[in-house]
């Protein structure tokens, strides 16, 4: 892995991980701590359709079935989101492809892609139980019958529309399509990995001192 500036400076970083790997939980945690942005592409495109904006009208059907959307959207939204980013960024969800990672490369210089390993067979009962509060917060469900959780923020948890339906095809999307971009990352000396079957402080933790020492 390439040294790592000190948590102060400015940080590029890139989260890498099957859906339900924890990009998002881990995301938000590492932005509290060293007070970069956070760039959810998922989110982006979900506030679009919850707007019934143009985009979000274009992408729902992407969403709704498991697929990407289509590359050259996808560049020239983060396109949009690195230009309010001067302070460091996390991103999550993005690159999903390699040609996403390439053009991103053109765009801005990545620090450190960190890879959040979860077993595939653990994905898809993860993303059963999880529900998510429209402030970003996620939980898990104790089971598959609980609708809605009580979120800290006043809001409600509850089962979004891809986790209902499109779980099986999002992971196999994410094997054929974004799980090249780790030996992509690797190959730039960039890629570290963190178990992301430990509970979400540890997972923290080891994205941490990795990343300061
Ligand atoms: P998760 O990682 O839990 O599957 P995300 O919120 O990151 O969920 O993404 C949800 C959906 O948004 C994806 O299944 C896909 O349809 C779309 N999407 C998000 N990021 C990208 C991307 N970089 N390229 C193409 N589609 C994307």
């Amino acid at each position: 892995m390439k040294e790592v500036k000190s948590k102060d400076s400015k940080l590029n970083l890139v989260l890498l991980g099957a859906p339900g790997a924890g990009k998002g939980t881990q995301a938000r945690l590492l932005c509290d701590a060293i007070n970069i942005q956070h760039i959810s592409t998922g989110d982006i495109f979900r506030k679009h359709i919850a707007g019934n904006t143009e985009l979000g009208i274009q992408v729902k059907e992407y969403l709704d079935n498991g697929l990407l959307v289509p590359d050259s959207v996808t560049i020239e939204i983060v396109k949009l989101r690195l230009s309010e980013c001067k302070q460091g960024f996390v991103l999550d969800g993005f690159p999903r492809t390699v040609l996403q990672a390439q053009a991103l490369d053109e765009l801005v210089n990545i620090d450190s892609v960190i890879n959040i390993s979860v077993s595939i067979d653990k994905l898809a009962s993860r993303l059963a139980l999880r529900r998510v509060c429209h402030c970003g917060k996620t939980f898990t469900a104790p089971n598959l019958d609980v609708k809605s959780i009580q979120c800290v923020c006043g809001g409600k948890a509850v089962q979004r529309e891809d986790d209902k339906q499109a779980i099986v095809k999002r992971i196999s999307v994410y094997q054929s399509d974004t799980a090249p971009l780790i030996e992509f990352y690797q190959k730039q000396g960039k890629l570290f990995t963190v178990d992301g079957m430990q509970s979400i402080e540890l997972v923290h933790q080891s994205l941490y001192s990795k990343l300061f020492g």
